[in-house]
């Protein structure tokens, strides 16, 4: 049982630590450098623990980029207030990023930039032979460990973790949550201490500063995601700029600009 249980929070943590640290930060915003050996490492990494859901970073950025300069509007990728319901929502993302991922849908030309590429290694990932095995070697897992049929249940979240944890973090964090920042869109931050997404839960701070590498803005916040980043920046792994964005969170009373962080006026409804 002990087996099964390390096994799922190993996938799941493992799987949006690279969703976050590799395709979001670094390949959809650019937040930090790598040298092209940790690219590739960190790119094969995704690979491995994405697993039978393996994200292309390319399709992933430019998806991304597209939710940042729409937020919240028809344009938008994935808003939750565009989508009457979650599956719509997962149905639609999933269309648009296999069209940008297979050149049958464009996007703008601000949206193309850099984002890493290993032409062979997206092949391979993108193959249904190589999500089957994938999924194949989670089934041996369960079958070798699991103490009862019952624990089964969980073995199809395994199949989709990548997309179960972006359809999280897009549903919740525009819909669940508190507001530090007024944003033209209704992002807000769902969880204080982001254990569940690794920091992806904090979209109201992330819409706020896009290139803040830590997404938490106030002293009780807490993004995982960051320390690790801190980490890497020591062992030299990665290189921060010096002057990266700092979100961070000012109280209203001390405020010059009067704004406020309710959400914008045509939000109430929803
Ligand atoms: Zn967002
Ligand atoms: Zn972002």
């Amino acid at each position: 049982m002990y087996v099964i249980i390390a096994f799922f929070i190993g996938h799941w943590a493992l799987s949006v630590f690279f969703q976050t640290f590799f395709l979001h930060r670094y390949a959809a915003h650019g937040m930090f450098k790598l040298s092209p050996f940790w690219q590739r490492f960190f790119h094969f990494a995704t690979f491995v623990f994405q697993g039978s859901s393996y994200l292309n970073p390319r399709a992933y950025a430019l998806l991304h980029r597209e939710h940042h300069a729409f937020s919240d509007d028809e344009r938008d990728p994935h808003s939750p207030h565009t989508y009457p319901s979650l599956s719509l929502m997962m149905w639609k993302t999933k269309e648009r990023y296999q069209g940008l991922l297979n050149g049958t849908l464009r996007t703008e030309a601000r949206f193309e930039g850099e984002t890493p590429s290993w032409p062979l290694l997206d092949f391979i990932g993108d193959l249904w032979i190589t999500r089957i095995a994938w999924g194949a070697l989670y089934a041996l897992v369960y079958v070798k460990f699991a103490p009862h049929w019952a624990w089964f249940a969980l073995l199809p979240l395994h199949f989709v973790m990548g997309p179960m944890h972006g359809a999280i973090v897009n549903w919740c964090g525009h819909k669940y949550g508190y507001r530090n920042f007024a944003t033209r869109d209704r992002s807000v931050n769902t969880l204080p201490f982001d254990l569940l997404t690794a920091g992806e839960l904090f979209q109201n701070n992330h819409h706020k500063f896009p290139m803040a590498p830590n997404f938490a803005a106030r002293a009780w916040e807490i993004d995982p995601t960051w320390a690790v980043i801190r980490v890497f920046a020591a062992l030299r792994i990665l290189e921060l700029s010096p002057h990266i964005q700092v979100a961070r969170y000012v109280p209203a009373h001390a405020r010059n600009d009067q704004s406020d962080d309710a959400l914008p006026p045509d939000a109430a409804a929803s």
